[in-house]
């Protein structure tokens, strides 16, 4: 007998708050149920410059080699440094948590030759520290991560484009977890490649992942002496479909693109500085209430992500255990801690449209519970109360 057919999908209702995915906008998701249209398409081709004209809105960037790479975040990543980096190139990728190791990875498996600048995690790098590197190394590449999610840290990075042209580097920034959420102003930080993703500051599913490049890294892209070594994300013919030409070189993911669109389009229709100050009026209220419930923050105050909230797990709470009730007592997923923080944090994210008072209200409500049932003494309603106070000021 063969195994019964699997049954009809139907998965739990779920608020995502931990560090991606993200909540997809219901407008997204039904804009992703209409019918596919071909990928050359003249319908679909105005699809995609309608994109692209969008993402360059919300990455601030007038560059016209923006596009949406056809996988995750991830990917973005790879292309931006498997397209800029060839074998014996000098980079130096500065890392202070996970995503800046991976990019560290990367790097090395491009050929680079890498100098890795460190900072402890949950810190940030200051100018003076990068100036001291850029000068030593003199690197073709300089990599960073705008917003590390496993921190919750928010690095400065508008001031370094300009540093890194002092001394003749690219600059690569990782976007993944603020594009949507907090500022990204590619061209007055004179950033020369960045990625993101979709799943986060966008509100859309996973696999799309926004990446752009300056003129300047363009030029560096034409200037390579040997072939991008993956096929999938070399640039110099991909751009033959997103630039001009419209030519064959993948089948465009259509109703990715489509979610992509409307995000987009949800995201401009807001208003970049309204939606940046929403991420923070929330973020507020969930810091008041978190604090209020005795969790404490692993960045520190003034360099704090307020769309991904990373704070140390009071004394005495179980990890997964906690992580598990709320998600099987109240669908609400948070995230662990990643590396030196594995099993002594909880990173929640309110990304996009989960950035909302609903949201914050309900995960609070919810901890209160958790910690609670875990013998932590906190004042009922402590939490809710404290956000309650903050959206008030
Ligand atoms: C999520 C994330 C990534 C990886 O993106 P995927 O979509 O999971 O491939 C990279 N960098 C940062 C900072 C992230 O938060």
């Amino acid at each position: 007998m063969s195994n019964p057919l699997p049954g009809q999908l139907n998965p739990s209702p779920r608020l995502l708050l931990g560090p991606g995915p993200s909540d997809a906008h219901p407008r997204v998701l039904s804009v992703m149920s209409t019918p596919l249209l071909g990928h050359l398409d003249p319908q679909f081709l105005a699809i995609m410059t309608e994109t692209q004209e969008m993402l360059r809105q919300v990455y601030r960037t007038a560059n016209p080699l923006t596009f949406p790479v056809s996988a995750t975040g991830t990917a973005g990543m790879e292309t931006c440094l498997v397209n800029l980096i060839e074998p014996g190139d000098k980079a130096v990728m500065c890392t202070a948590g996970y995503f800046g190791n991976r990019m560290v990875d990367i790097a090395g498996r491009c050929g680079a030759a890498v100098t890795v600048k460190e900072a402890p995690w949950g810190r940030t790098f200051d100018l003076d520290t990068l100036r001291d590197v850029l000068k030593a190394v003199r690197p073709k590449v300089l990599g960073i991560v705008h917003a590390e999610t496993s921190t919750g840290a928010a690095q400065d990075i508008s001031q370094l484009g300009r540093l890194c042209h002092e001394y003749g580097a690219l600059l690569v920034t990782d976007c993944v977890t603020s594009l949507g959420c907090t500022p990204v102003e590619l061209d007055a930080w004179e950033v020369d490649a960045a990625f993101s993703c979709s799943q986060k500051g966008l509100s859309c599913p996973p696999g799309m992942s926004p990446v752009s490049f300056s003129p300047r890294a363009v030029d560096a892209l034409k200037a390579r002496k040997t072939k991008v070594q993956s096929w999938y994300l070399d640039l110099t013919s991909i751009m033959a479909y997103w630039g001009g030409d419209r030519a064959y070189h993948h089948t465009a993911p259509i109703t990715m693109v489509y979610a992509l669109r409307e995000g987009l389009r949800l995201v401009l229709e807001e208003g970049l500085e309204a939606r940046w100050a929403r991420h923070v009026r929330n973020h507020l209220a969930l810091k008041a209430g978190l604090e209020a419930l005795g969790m404490e923050y692993i960045a520190p105050e003034g360099a704090r992500l307020p769309q991904l909230n990373a704070v140390r797990i009071p004394d005495g709470v179980d990890d997964v255990g906690g992580r598990k009730q709320l998600l099987a007592e109240f669908g609400i997923e948070i995230g662990g801690g990643l590396g030196d923080f594995k099993g002594k944090a909880w990173r929640i994210g309110i990304m996009g449209q989960n950035s909302r008072p609903g949201c914050v209200f309900q995960v609070l409500a919810a901890l209160e519970v958790v910690l609670r049932g875990a013998g932590v003494k906190v004042g009922t309603g402590a939490g809710v109360a404290a956000a309650e106070k903050a959206y008030a000021a």
